[in-house]
């Protein structure tokens, strides 16, 4: 079996592209989106350019500049943007090893923030009553950031970004609603009477996210002889394509109306039943080495979450991340390993076995 190389918009393959090429939207998509979100989450909605210009509004409007936020330790760079965007101090707390999320024994040192941003990675959810009585304790309010949980559920029943005071969501390449960039925020705490005026999107930015479906296409179909990333690289360099990191933060523009049609869409699928979980994940001691045996046999695990507790890499610097404080997600960092969400089950029998041997090897040589 020959398998897709890279990422490259493979979330898209089998004619989701031309869908995403063609399909027309019109402002009453864009109100149907606000309708449904509104609705959903039970607040104000407004769409937005991606996701951490979402939680930067979100943030912004619910706390002072130089306000604590505590943030989980195992996260993505936008995340970050956001907090430092409205000119708050990240509070990075240590993760459990189990489900990605808040070590509780070590967020319950840090009574002293003013809020909590829940992210429920790659769809675990975290232990909502626990942090509600947490936050209740200490004044502190919950947001949620949907970029990974979209649908799921916390242990009692209650959906993800109907708890807290506001909930942002993105519909970013490979996340749980995926319509290349845009993003949308829910406020569900006091009504606002000033609804922001927002624009649409700049031309530039529509047309990436227009287009990056069918770029995908080509250049996996040119992988076949060799050519492929090539293309990827060059389509980056002229811009015409944005890796996911790069995505401007811009609080006074929204997505295009055709991502809002689409964005509706996915939203209506999300699964009921069962935890729509985003990537499954392990750990292994090597890495490096398991993803050489997955390359050999085609696979490419492309952009796993995350290589840094705070990833990309090459943002990581910028964030002056207290690895000494987080342990656990220096460790998850390094050796997690977790299956794209851009092959199939059935594309992943093969993966999955190459992975199971691996592991039962380390357990072997343990012994
Ligand atoms: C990707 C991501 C976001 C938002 O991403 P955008 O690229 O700005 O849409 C927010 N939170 C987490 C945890 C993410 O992984």
């Amino acid at each position: 079996m020959k398998h897709y190389f890279l990422g490259m918009a493979a979330e898209y393959a089998d004619g989701g592209w031309i869908k995403h090429l063609f399909t027309i939207g019109r402002q009453r998509d864009l109100d149907a989106l606000n309708r449904f979100l509104a609705q959903k989450y039970h607040g104000e909605a407004l769409l937005c350019k991606n996701g951490r210009s979402a939680l930067a509004l979100a943030l912004k409007k619910y706390f002072t500049p130089g306000d604590k936020i505590i943030v989980n330790g195992f996260t993505c760079y936008a995340v970050y943007e956001a907090v430092k965007t409205a000119e708050l101090k990240p509070v990075f707390v240590d993760i459990s090893q189990e489900d990605l999320n808040f070590d509780y024994e070590k967020l319950e040192k840090h009574g002293d923030a003013k809020g909590i941003i829940v992210q429920n990675t790659l769809g675990n959810p975290v232990d909502m009553k626990r942090i509600e009585k947490f936050a209740k304790e200490h004044e502190m309010l919950i947001i949620e950031d949907l970029a990974h949980c979209a649908g799921v559920r916390y242990a009692d029943g209650r959906e993800a970004g109907t708890v807290g005071v506001a909930c942002a969501l993105s519909f970013g390449k490979d996340k749980s609603i995926d319509t290349v960039s845009g993003g949308a925020v829910v406020f569900r705490g006091e009504e606002s009477n000033n609804a922001k005026k927002i624009q649409g999107p700049r031309p530039s930015d529509h047309l990436r996210a227009r287009f990056y479906p069918m770029f995908g296409a080509l250049c996996r179909t040119l992988t076949y002889v060799g050519l492929g990333g090539a293309l990827m690289r060059a389509l980056v360099k002229i811009h015409w394509v944005e890796k996911s990191a790069d995505s401007k933060l811009d609080l006074n523009r929204r997505l295009s109306k055709f991502q809002a049609k689409l964005a509706l869409q996915q939203l209506r699928d999300l699964r009921r039943a069962g935890e729509p979980v985003l990537r499954e994940f392990c750990f292994v001691r090597d890495r490096a080495e398991v993803l050489k045996k997955l390359q050999k046999k085609g696979y490419y695990f492309a952009g796993l979450w995350y290589e840094k507790p705070v990833s990309p890499e090459r943002y990581y610097k910028k964030v002056h991340f207290p690895e000494n404080e987080c342990p656990n997600a220096v460790y998850v960092s390094e050796h997690i390993l977790n299956l794209p969400n851009y092959y199939t089950r059935k594309d992943l029998v093969t993966a999955r076995k190459i992975i199971k041997e691996y592991l039962e090897e380390g357990d072997r040589h343990e012994q």
